[in-house]
């Protein structure tokens, strides 16, 4: 069928402001897909997630603009019209997992009529890596970058039409826009963005040089945004953002994080409340008054060491000691003491020595960590430390295994502290390992895997521990 668009007289109709051009080319790609469903056209789509929460968030936004577009989800890659992925740049692996799932695409795209194949993410604000997917990846007819996520339906207006590639990253915006679909993956829980981008520039770090200076949103707008989702029967919502402590930094006389927390916890109906991160250097006592007075806030602390050694820690520009960090657990430990304490440490920071690493291994036995998220330093062209010395890899490895080992061994400390207990578990899944099960969370973040079946999911359950596996355990319906 033909069919003639006269695509410079929609560009110029569409509305100036935001959401509303938005909107109008969702409308516009949704009668394009229609005519081309007539056609064969399946318009089928898939979102893939590479890395945090935050991408994860980006990722909902995209299926939910791509849904309103006249597209279906599809789990399958091999049945999808348009993939897209939301790339992580934090450490060289999460590039490489890029590359893989682009050269297994290039197969699919040649026989699949009309494919699109669409990146976004932190990777595609490094302009190397832009040019180097343009070069190298033909086949990849989409490019655009962490601040015009929510341009999706335009972008993809103009290569649809065009045929040709569209590539558009911006290096940073003061634009926040809200109030666009979103399609989230799970009806019980959900998460929302309190602040985008980062201003600590931490040296070893590219996150603030791909997501930008720190944007908070106005705290209505949060509440607003939360409050749906718990009329939408959301039981946890998790608040994001890259360093949560110092949302409203920039916004004067805003609302602080800690008063942010307790008016969401305060909103009726909501069962739990999470965050994600907290940096140590901002951790204040008005926040942690606030974690143990309001008991549907999760009992768990997430709080990013880095390294336990002081000179390390001031050459990362983290802005904080080992013993202010160890004070700060201590204070935590005291006035929440159920909660758990997890952590993300660094091995072979450039200059890191063995006596700096056995600070790190002090901390370690000292916090006792539920668990830790240990990575082995990995060099980013642009932030400060890739010009510094660093520590040659079979020395890092050496010390990465004897990290690994002790942190097995402080978790395990932890194994039987609730065991036997009855606790309130909220059920996410069906177990994929285990038929006739169900797993869950605790509050305190911990897995739990019992007897039950999928009606359970998205439900509040009180559960007897039985049998503690280190980070997880097994129990049944008390
Ligand atoms: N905003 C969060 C961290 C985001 S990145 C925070 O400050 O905690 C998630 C984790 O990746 C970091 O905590 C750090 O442990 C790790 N990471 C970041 N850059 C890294 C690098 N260059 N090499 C190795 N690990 C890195
Ligand atoms: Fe990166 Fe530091 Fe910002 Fe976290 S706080 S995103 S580690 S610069």
């Amino acid at each position: 069928m033909d069919y003639i668009i006269d695509y410079k007289e929609i560009i110029e109709q569409a509305p100036l402001d935001e959401p509303a051009r938005q909107y109008y080319f969702m409308d516009r790609v949704r009668e394009l897909v229609e005519i081309r469903k007539l056609e064969g056209y399946k318009a089928h789509c898939m979102v893939e997630v590479m890395g945090c929460q935050m991408s994860a968030k980006d990722g909902e936004k995209l299926l939910g603009i791509l849904e309103k577009c006249g597209y279906t989800v599809t789990e399958d890659d091999w049945d999808a019209d348009i993939v897209l992925f939301t790339t992580c740049t934090v450490r060289e692996n999460a590039n490489q997992k890029l590359y893989g799932r682009l050269g297994r695409l290039k197969h699919q795209y040649e026989k699949r009529d009309g494919m699109i194949i669409g990146i976004t993410g932190c990777m595609m604000q490094e302009k190397d890596e832009v040019e180097g997917i343009c070069k190298h990846y033909p086949y990849v007819k989409l490019v655009f970058g962490t601040h015009n996520v929510y341009k999706l339906a335009e972008l993809l207006y103009k290569s649809l039409v065009t045929g040709k590639r569209t590539v558009e990253v911006i290096d940073d915006t003061k634009l926040i826009v809200e109030d666009l679909p979103s399609d989230r993956k799970f009806k019980f829980k959900g998460s929302v963005n309190i602040s985008y981008g980062c201003n600590n520039f931490c040296t070893y770090c590219i996150v603030p040089y791909v997501r930008g200076r720190e944007k908070s949103r106005n705290a209505t707008d949060i509440l607003r945004e939360c409050e749906k989702l718990i009329e939408d029967g959301c039981l946890e919502i998790m608040l994001l953002g890259q360093n949560v402590n110092s949302y409203g930094n920039d916004i004067p006389g805003s609302t602080t994080f800690p008063e942010l927390l307790k008016a969401v916890a305060e909103l009726p109906g909501l069962k739990r409340l999470r965050y994600m991160t907290s940096n140590p250097k901002d951790f204040s006592d008005e926040l942690i008054e606030v974690m143990r007075t309001h008991p549907n806030i999760e009992r768990h602390v997430h709080l990013p060491l880095q390294s336990g050694s002081s000179a390390i820690l001031k050459r990362m520009n983290r802005h904080y000691t080992k013993e202010s960090y160890l004070e700060l657990v201590r204070k935590i430990r005291k006035a929440i003491p159920d909660a758990t304490l997890t952590t993300d440490i660094i091995v072979g920071f450039p200059g890191e020595t063995e006596e700096d690493f056995q600070d790190t291994i002090d901390v370690v036995k000292e916090c006792r960590y539920d668990a830790a998220y240990t990575f082995i330093y990995s060099k980013r062209t642009g932030t400060p430390a890739a010009k510094f010395e660093q520590v040659p890899e079979d020395i890092v490895k050496e010390r990465f295994d004897r990290l690994l080992k002790v942190v097995q061994e402080s978790s395990a400390e932890n194994e039987n502290r609730d065991l036997g207990k009855v606790m309130e578990v909220l059920v996410e899944d069906v177990n994929r390992n285990q038929e006739g099960y169900v797993t869950g969370r605790l509050s305190n973040s911990v897995l739990v895997h019992f007897p039950g079946d999928k009606s359970l999911i998205g439900t509040m359950q009180m559960v007897k521990l039985t049998e503690s596996k280190g980070f997880y355990y097994f129990g049944e319906i008390a």
